[in-house]
Order: structure tokens, then C-alpha cells, then sequence
């Protein structure tokens, strides 16, 4: 994906007030993001555990949604898959729950995806980043396909927000 910058990133969230948009922690690092391997930009809240953003471009544009996560319990030990990137953790999944765009998202709708802990999707498709043995299955897919499947599932989980 093109590099953003924190501005860019601020004010291309769907599901949040302004005013929350200005206060979240954007990464600091953003010049040093391995942009060209990713197909969105995933983090953490430092400050905050169970709060997780992302942005991706969606035709031509950057869109940014704020999700929140369920801290780590015991029951994420097992064996679980990324519904974005089918990566399979044991204990790396986490439930992501985005609350809806606009009046839906005021009344307390919210749309969940089941994903890496990390939001790290992108790098591990590419076998950048290693989710240990028997994370990827065995598949015919060229890398390709497996990023366009990535951009495809999360692009559909970013509809529903916004649906
Ligand atoms: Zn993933």
C-alpha cells in the first residue's frame, strides 16, 4: 500500500467521532512501516489493550476503523485461523468488534471478525512474519491470489462497518 501519514490516517476513520480520531495512538514509526509488504496499516494500542486500529485503501482512499478486542483469556491457547489471512495461531486470534458506522454504530451495532492478535495479516501471507508450524495451509494459491483473498476478506469486513 502507498504510506500514510498520521494525518492521512486521522481523519479516514469511519466508526469514531472526530474527537476520538484526534486522541488515538497512531504508530510513531509510520516512515519505518514496511508499507510495500502490507495491505493495510494494523496496531495495537499501546495505551490502551483492548483497543486496535485499522486503515486500508478502499478505491483509492484510505479508510480507518477502531476495533475493540478481547483481552487475552485462557481459552485463546488453542488452535484458531485468521478469517482475513487464514494464518492458523495458537493463541494469535483475537475477536475484533467494530461498532458500525454512523446511526447504526450509535444505537450499539457493531460487526465482529475473528483475526491475528497482531494485525499483522499482510506479512504473514508473505511469510514474513512466522506463526509457527502448521500456520499456513498447503494451498495452490499464488501469493497473488493469497493477497488478493487477504484484501478481499478484510475489504468485506469494512463494508459491513460501513454497511
Ligand atoms: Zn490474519
Amino acid at each position: 500500500m502507498n504510506p500514510l501519514t498520521e494525518q492521512e490516517i486521522r481523519t479516514a476513520f469511519v466508526n469514531c467521532s472526530k474527537g476520538e480520531a484526534t486522541r488515538l495512538s497512531v504508530p510513531r514509526d509510520l516512515p519505518e512501516q514496511p508499507w510495500e509488504d502490507l495491505d493495510f496499516l494494523g496496531w495495537r494500542d499501546p495505551r490502551a489493550p483492548d483497543r486496535a486500529y485499522l486503515t486500508i485503501a478502499m478505491d483509492g482512499r484510505p479508510v480507518g476503523v477502531q476495533l475493540r478486542t478481547s483481552t487475552v483469556g485462557s481459552w485463546q491457547t488453542r488452535r484458531s485461523m485468521c478469517s482475513v489471512c487464514v494464518t492458523t495461531h495458537t493463541g494469535g486470534v483475537s475477536l475484533m468488534v467494530a461498532p458500525r458506522s454512523g446511526k447504526a454504530g450509535k444505537q450499539g451495532n457493531s460487526v465482529g471478525i475473528y483475526m491475528c492478535s497482531d494485525l499483522a495479516c499482510s506479512l504473514y501471507v508473505r511469510g514474513k512474519r512466522d506463526a509457527g508450524v502448521g500456520a499456513r495451509l498447503h494451498e495452490s494459491l499464488t501469493l497473488e491470489e493469497k493477497i488478493q483473498r487477504t484484501v478481499a476478506n478484510l475489504t468485506a469486513f469494512i463494508a459491513k462497518v460501513t454497511a
